[in-house]
């Protein structure tokens, strides 16, 4: 069996392994699980249910470290945009989430961000049971209307997420226990890759190495033989490391074709997004020629889009990133949809701060990923907002287990961090 047929064994024997939960049975499991009684957090307040109250926002940047070519902002500004969202119910309970717009990924921007969430998702949710994710989402669909997939899917994400760690903190159960799957464990981190040269390479190697990291992630396009000669770096480097590449959409099909093969050599084991979502017919090219699975990341927005996606034969499997889909809800139904088909799924993110880290982690733990996850915040982003930082250690991190997302919020932190950026100014 040569490389590329053992590596594409590999991956299918990987999907297939996994056992199918069906939505249904996620379902039947969240729904089994009762409103946690007056008790630890709930102390006091027998209530079995509330609405939500009040949405609180905080936009912030968080200060980098390293290079990365998507953290160039407008007017020269630096840092990872991000709005942190408190969520509270009329019970008391506080549900924390975080939008992640960038504008250099895609068309979601930071002060977009705030304006939609300030006059139209948040108004949208006041009032509702919080118990009730469908009721949520249907009405953040009535509040800003999709196009070709949800609208502002990236900004809405932060609401979900808040929703979710209401509910976990509701019931005193972590997400995982929520969705009936295992809870905790550890997951593998792999490191990026980003460099303007290749002589920048080793040094961006040696880095993630010292901090322990094994594997590495590369960013490419839309020169393909900067990116090959890049891939034989890593590979050299970490000749047993699991190495992906990601070109952000950055090659046209023609080149897509060429290089794909070629990065297949140099021991690249999976090509993320190679072209625009829209180039289908380059998608389908590509998984027809069979050089690398394919994996798409842009675009796939709602679980409609990936079974559209999969009934065109346009993929080998999905970077999973609830910060793009909408949220957990959607993230999670599309991990589904992957496992069900025995279609690859990997970890990915947005270079998510603390908090939106902290529901990849619950997502993609709950799931039991066994390959590194590209989530590349601890790496590139240089401030926190928790009261106990989430635990990561040589290149791997541990899926929290505490009630909802798992963290506690420093609320002194957030509005610290958001004047400092000067993110206060976009609320007023
Ligand atoms: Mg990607």
């Amino acid at each position: 069996m040569d490389r590329r047929a053992f590596l594409k064994t590999g991956l299918a024997a990987l999907a297939s392994a996994e056992t199918a939960l069906t939505a249904s049975a996620a379902d039947e499991a969240w729904a089994a699980i009762p409103p946690r009684r007056p008790t630890g957090p709930l102390v006091g307040r027998p209530r079995t249910t509330a609405r939500i109250s009040k949405i609180d926002l905080f936009p912030v940047l968080y200060p980098v470290a390293g290079y990365f070519k998507f953290f160039a902002g407008p007017g020269g500004r630096t840092g990872r945009p991000a709005v942190i969202i408190k969520m509270t119910a009329d019970d008391g309970t506080i549900g924390w989430g975080q939008s992640v717009p960038l504008s250099t990924w895609s068309d979601e921007t930071w002060e977009g961000a705030v304006s939609a969430l300030l006059a139209y998702f948040g108004p949208a949710l006041i009032g509702l049971d919080p118990e009730d994710p469908a009721g949520a989402q249907a009405a953040l669909d009535k509040a800003v209307a999709g196009g070709f997939s949800t609208g502002l899917p990236i900004t809405r994400a932060g609401l979900d997420l808040a929703l979710h760690d209401l509910i976990g903190k509701r019931r005193g159960i972590s997400l995982a226990r929520l969705w009936g799957l295992p809870e905790g464990g550890r997951l593998t981190l792999s490191w990026t890759v980003n460099v303007k040269a290749l002589a920048d390479a080793e040094a961006v190697i040696e880095d993630g190495k010292t901090r322990g990291y094994a594997h590495f992630n590369i960013k490419i396009g839309p020169d393909p033989d900067f990116d090959i000669a890049l891939a034989r770096t890593v590979r050299k480097a970490s000749p047993q490391g699991f190495l992906w590449a990601d070109a952000n959409g950055g090659y046209d099909p023609e080149t897509a074709l060429k290089a794909a093969p070629r990065l297949a050599d140099a021991g690249v084991a999976v090509l993320e997004s190679p072209l625009k979502p829209n180039r289908i017919a380059g998608y389908q090219a590509l998984k027809k020629q069979g050089a690398l699975p394919i994996l798409m990341d842009e675009g796939v927005v709602s679980p409609a889009d990936l079974e559209e996606f999969i009934r065109l034969g346009m993929l080998d499997g999905i970077a999973a990133k609830p910060a793009r889909c909408g949220g957990l809800r959607s993230n999670k139904r599309q991990i589904e949809i992957c496992r069900e088909r025995g279609l690859l799924w990997l970890g990915s993110g947005l270079t998510d701060p603390d908090i939106s880290l902290a529901a990849s982690l619950a997502l993609y733990g709950a799931f039991g990923l066994d390959k590194p996850a590209a989530l590349n915040g601890p790496q590139f982003l240089a401030a926190e907002v928790l009261k106990t930082p989430l635990r990561i250690e040589n290149g791997i991190a541990h899926v929290p287990i505490g009630p909802g997302l798992g963290i506690e919020v420093d609320e002194e932190k957030v509005v610290d961090l958001m004047k400092r950026s000067g993110g206060d100014k976009l609320l007023k």
